[in-house]
């Protein structure tokens, strides 16, 4: 049962950084793509859409380097038997919530009232 969760984390953890790889390498794209559009006009009407497409990559990276961190946590909780258990108020995470999101931390009741 641990195995097979743990092996799920695992893959998640694995697409995450894979993910977050592909965002490294567009990000670079952009920053090269800005430096040759400077090259040529320094008034690109492109800087703006350049300027978003940099806080998308960012805040999307963002997301992925939180998702790892997650996972690696609920690893962690895995790994000293508190697995399952909301770090919270300590109550059971509901099983089909560790299914939908197996990193989750918290338990239904506390992620609805931190969201609010
Ligand atoms: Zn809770």
């Amino acid at each position: 049962m641990d195995e097979e969760i743990r092996a799920r984390l695992l893959k998640e953890r694995a697409d995450a950084v894979a993910r977050l790889r592909g965002l490294v390498v567009s990000f670079d794209d952009i920053v090269e793509a800005a430096r040759d559009s400077n090259l040529d006009d320094e008034h690109d009407p492109e800087g703006t859409t350049i300027a978003a497409e940099r806080s998308l990559v960012g805040s999307l990276a963002d997301a992925n380097e939180r998702q790892v961190a997650e996972i690696d946590a609920a690893l962690a909780r895995l790994a000293v038997g508190t697995y399952g258990r909301c770090v919270r108020c300590g109550g059971d995470i509901a099983p089909g919530r560790l299914e939908a999101r197996p990193s989750t931390p918290v338990c239904i009741t506390c992620a609805a009232s931190s969201n609010s």
